[in-house]
């Protein structure tokens, strides 16, 4: 069998790691074609060494040169590309036969979205994409013939309990028979308070997440629940479901990781230990089940499972976000702007972490007193998201 080709976008965070993991315990099935990294560019020369990429993509020329000094002397560097058309290009060209977009934020919407117009297998980890453009981004896998495999673990968890035969990559509308999609959630390190009770929490704090281990962007989102109402977007798009249809239930032990509810009155749920690698080997190996290092789930050591409703009024970002999906795409891209300015502040010690969502809240109605506008190419989408950012920063300073 010739080996499959995989670059992956985002290769030194979480995901990135998990999937060079996944990709070392297959060496006859899987090659590394390309590799990418904004910052910790030394961690991705030893990378690129390791596996032998072909290329490497930085974001500068000083990056660039970084990695050229980090490579070892007398051993065949890998080719190095620059900046953000690189990681689109890419991802389509024809080298690559699957792409793991694993940038966060919506930074990584071009690339993963060069992916999906060029028909690739994508393999989304990155949720931004998504709720930015959703209806641009399905409807480039439809009409490229795309196989989207959500790497997201209610969306993989869900992708998994749907039919087989109904599970085309960009249905055009809800599979038959199923009635709602139910998305666990752990509810994240600040689960048994009260929002109010939060004012003074610290990145550090914020990022212990109980059960998963993340980047962390993603694991602030987790604990506001903001990560959440993004997936509550993704899966909108992803499954073709209406937003109430799409339902939230929080379960502290992260053993079961979504479930699908059928018409006769089924649900179905995929279970196993919290770790990405088991997502990350169903995408990779699609249809076949391969190996992916994760330990056997012990359900008699587990003990109990619980489940209950989450409190909106606890969880502001979840309830921002329910707000935005009824509203529309535009309203989507301001939540996430908002949240990215807001996160990447409250991680730089320069806002308060309950005002993360007074600042998503603002950007949201500053976005409802705006007239419509186009939404139908990445330009019209990133320039929404550009002004969003400004009023969010905007509404820092006053
Ligand atoms: P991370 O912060 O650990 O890693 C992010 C990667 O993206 C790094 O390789 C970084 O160099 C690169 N990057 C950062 N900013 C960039 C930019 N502006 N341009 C190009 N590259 C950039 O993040 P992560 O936890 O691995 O998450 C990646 C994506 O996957 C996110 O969208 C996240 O929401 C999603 N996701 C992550 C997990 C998880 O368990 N970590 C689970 C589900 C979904
Ligand atoms: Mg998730």
């Amino acid at each position: 069998m010739t080996p499959v080709r995989i670059t992956i976008l985002g290769s030194t965070g979480s995901i990135g790691l998990n999937t060079l993991d996944v990709i070392a315990r297959h060496p006859d099935r899987f090659v590394v074609y390309a590799l990418s990294a904004h910052s910790r560019i030394e961690q991705l020369a030893a990378q690129a060494l390791q596996t032998r990429a072909r290329v490497v993509i930085v974001p500068t020329d000083q990056a660039a040169a970084v990695f050229k000094t980090a490579w070892p002397a007398g051993v065949l560097p890998p080719e190095i590309r620059v900046g953000q058309q690189a990681l689109a290009d890419t991802a389509a060209e024809a080298h690559t036969d699957v792409v793991m977009a694993a940038i966060v934020g919506a930074a990584g919407l071009p690339s993963a979205l060069a992916a999906a117009q060029a028909g690739k297998r994508v393999l989304l980890a990155n949720k931004e994409a998504l709720v930015a453009a959703g209806s641009l981004f399905m409807a480039a896998v439809k009409e490229s013939g795309a196989e989207l495999l959500p790497i997201d673990s209610e969306h993989n968890a869900i992708f998994q309990c749907l039919p087989h035969d109904n599970r085309a990559s960009a249905p055009t509308g809800p599979c038959a028979g199923v009635r709602r999609l139910i998305l666990t959630a752990s509810g994240g390190p600040f689960r048994t308070k009260k929002w109010h009770q939060l004012t003074d929490i610290t990145p550090d704090q914020a990022c212990a997440h109980p059960n998963w281990s993340m980047g962390r962007k993603i694991s602030v989102d987790s604990a506001t629940m903001l990560n959440k109402g993004l997936e509550v977007i993704e899966a909108h798009w992803l499954f073709a479901m209406p937003a109430d249809r799409i339902h939230v239930v929080i379960h502290p032990q992260s053993v079961v990781h979504s479930m699908v509810e059928y018409e006769d009155g089924s649900v179905l749920a995929q279970l196993g230990q919290p770790d990405m690698r088991t997502p990350i080997a169903y995408g990779l190996g699609f249809p076949e089940r391969i190996a992916s290092g994760v330990g056997i789930l012990d359900l008699a050591l587990a003990g109990r499972l619980d489940f209950e409703q989450p409190d909106l009024e606890q969880f502001p970002c979840l309830k921002l976000s329910f707000e935005a999906l009824r509203c529309g795409q535009g309203a989507c891209i301001s939540l996430n702007a908002a949240n990215e300015i807001a996160v990447a502040a409250f991680l730089g010690g320069k806002l308060a972490y309950t005002d993360i969502a007074s600042m998503i809240e603002s950007t949201l109605t500053w976005h409802a007193g705006q007239t419509f506008r186009a939404l139908t190419s990445l330009d019209e989408v990133m320039a929404l998201d550009a002004e969003a950012r400004l009023r969010a920063t905007k509404w820092m300073s006053t």
